[in-house]
């Protein structure tokens, strides 16, 4: 019996079928999606899978956050349940892997152990997180942030987008402001199956990513306080240019990861001058940092540095500074013998395997803070995501799928 299921594998047409066929819902002219979350899009998608999940047999739960969650009862009903999903929801012009992977791979395991009469001792449930990306919502990881019991219900709800829709509303309004309460429960295993949105696994050739766990993240936003006046008039001597001030530590953060080693990275990736006008001197510059690495004393260290940088630049431009830590989550480990499961199994089943870290955010964090989780990678083709190019080869996804099985069975069977 062991063995025979040990043999089980996907299928990999039609877990491809699946992934064409969502990403139709919201397809954007340069090969993308644009799905996002509590969007009429969203919508659809969501139809989509619980119509799938329906025509299982799986028993179709949508809670208050909008989380579906489609479960396939085990022999003995009673016990933790192994939850395996992802998300659904796109970035703005996004790409169709992304999340849709992860939950129409779990929709293949639950697919294939319908095919081959497969009982398994626990429940195995998949579970579609909403508003996984938070770019029409932000946070991101939102309602596996509520499920997980680190936001509130009624604070997500209140979040608004650009219009000034509120989340519950839109939530209400598609029709997924479900019935069941969100809260965590108990689990036995939580996998997430993802392209890995970066370029390690295709570099080194590997075809399967075991993560240990997610780098850690650190927020801050940086205010440059210069003085404003007439660019024609005002002689180059003594101004107090905020946006050159800026400049300064933004080359300042481009230079700190090197210095710094172990893999640490950090990005300025918005920047608003004051006024803003071509012929005013920036008299205001706001910029973000945010600084990653499985290391969090050592990203620590490395904002202590730019601190100080930050503080030498605005003195040579007579410039004021105020610094806010804006956010700051630290790393976050995966349960090791499930990593370890990931890799083996794996090998197991002939692919090649890399141990990386997650240096995204995924709704596995906040999973990992209440049980035992892991997460599969698998490459993204050139090393590319949120983008409407995001690609993984059929091949890959099958892949990751059959991993995925063997996993979920490894752990409902334990
Ligand atoms: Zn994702």
């Amino acid at each position: 019996m062991r063995t025979e299921l040990e043999r089980l594998r996907v299928d990999g047409a039609r877990l491809r079928r699946s992934l064409e066929a969502m990403a139709e819902i919201g397809a954007t002219s340069a090969g993308g999606v644009q799905r996002l979350a509590a969007s009429d899009e969203d919508r659809r998608a969501r139809d989509l899978l619980v119509f799938w999940l329906d025509e299982l047999g799986a028993q179709v739960t949508v809670d208050e956050m909008g989380n579906v969650f489609g479960r396939r009862a085990g022999r003995d009903d009673a016990l933790d349940p192994v939850l395996t999903g992802s998300h659904l929801d796109s970035q703005p012009r996004g790409g169709r892997f992304d999340g849709v992977l992860g939950v129409m791979g779990s929709l293949e395991v639950l697919r294939t152990l319908r095919d081959h009469g497969v009982e398994t001792e626990r429940p195995v449930e998949l579970v579609d997180w909403t508003n996984e990306e938070g770019s029409r919502f932000p946070p991101a990881m939102m309602a596996s942030g509520v499920w997980a019991g680190a936001l509130t219900r009624d604070w997500a709800y209140a979040r608004t987008d650009v219009a000034g829709l509120a989340f519950g509303d839109e939530l209400a309004r598609i029709g997924y402001r479900g019935p069941a309460r969100c809260e965590r429960r108990p689990f036995h295993a939580y996998y997430e199956l993802h392209v890995e949105q970066g370029p390690r696994l295709e570099r080194e050739r590997r075809t399967i990513g075991a993560p240990r766990g997610i780098v850690c993240l650190h927020w801050y936003d940086v205010y440059v306080e210069g003085t404003a006046n007439q660019v024609g008039t005002t002689p180059m001597e003594g101004r107090a240019d905020a946006l050159v001030a800026a400049a300064e530590m933004i080359l300042a953060v481009r230079a700190m990861p090197a210095r710094m080693g172990g893999g640490l990275v950090a990005t300025v990736g918005e920047i608003h001058a004051q006024p803003n006008s071509r012929n005013v001197v920036p008299g205001g510059a706001h910029f973000t940092v945010d600084i990653r690495s499985w290391d969090d004393g050592l990203a620590r260290r490395g904002w202590e540095d730019l601190r100080e940088e930050f503080g030498a630049a605005a003195e040579r431009h007579g410039c004021g500074l105020r610094l806010e830590e804006t956010w700051r989550v630290d790393h976050n480990e995966f349960a090791p013998e499930l990593v370890a499961r990931v890799r083996d199994t794996a090998a197991r089943l002939g692919y090649s395997t890399l141990d990386l870290e997650s240096g995204a955010g995924h709704d596995a964090s906040y999973m990992a803070t209440l049980g035992p989780t892991a997460m599969v990678f698998v490459p993204s083709i050139g090393g590319r995501s949120h983008v409407e190019v995001e690609r993984t080869s059929w091949e890959d996804c099958e892949a990751g799928a059959n991993v995925l099985l063997q996993c979920v069975l490894a752990s409902a069977e334990g």
